[in-house]
């Protein structure tokens, strides 16, 4: 059996880690989307697909999945999406989300929607993720190390305050 979950994971952080660890008890193989995955240097996506691919892989070494990491670029036209998706990826059966559009979209072409639960969602979360960063709060402890590596590495920091500055 193969599944799908999709996310923008700007940054990936333990929320993602967690789901994709109970996905893995249920499935054979798991298609990981990268969505938004033109978007990269603003202050909401911050990070290049590659870069996104980078934190996941790392991430997930020893983890006991076989997984692939697709780039999904935003296509604007929703009716069309799930076939957008199904054009770049290995067929899969199980749709993994919690995002009411995204279920919706894949429940309307026929899917199997799995809902994922949350975990921990005050703080394994994108946004307060890029918050503390910005407020130069403590965040490493949100994501898994490998991630805290990638964002050093890339000079991650450094260039989401210099995407959120205003007026210039
Ligand atoms: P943002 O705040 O930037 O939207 P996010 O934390 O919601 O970031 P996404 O990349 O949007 O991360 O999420 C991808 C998928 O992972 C979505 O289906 C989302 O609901 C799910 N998800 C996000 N955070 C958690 C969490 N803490 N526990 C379980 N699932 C999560
Ligand atoms: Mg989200």
């Amino acid at each position: 059996k193969r599944g799908f979950y999709i996310g923008r994971f700007q940054p990936f952080h333990l929320g993602h880690l967690k789901v994709i660890g109970e996905i893995a008890k249920q499935v054979d193989e798991l298609v990981i989307g990268i969505g938004s995955a033109q978007l990269s240097h603003t202050p909401d996506n911050p990070f290049t697909a590659g870069e996104r691919i980078m934190m996941i892989s790392r991430s997930l070494k020893g983890l006991d999945l076989y997984y692939y990491v697709i780039p999904i670029s935003d296509i604007y036209r929703n009716a069309l999406w799930v076939a957008h998706v199904r054009s770049m990826t290995p067929p899969f059966s199980t749709v993994y989300s919690n995002n009411p559009l995204v279920s919706r979209l894949f429940r309307e072409a026929g899917y199997e929607v799995a809902y994922s639960p949350m975990y921990n969602r005050h703080e394994y979360s994108g946004t307060e993720i890029r918050r503390r960063i910005l407020a130069g709060e403590a965040w490493e402890t949100l994501v898994p190390e490998a991630v805290v590596e990638v964002i050093r590495e890339i000079k991650g920091v450094e260039r989401l305050k210099a995407v959120s500055v205003k007026g210039d």
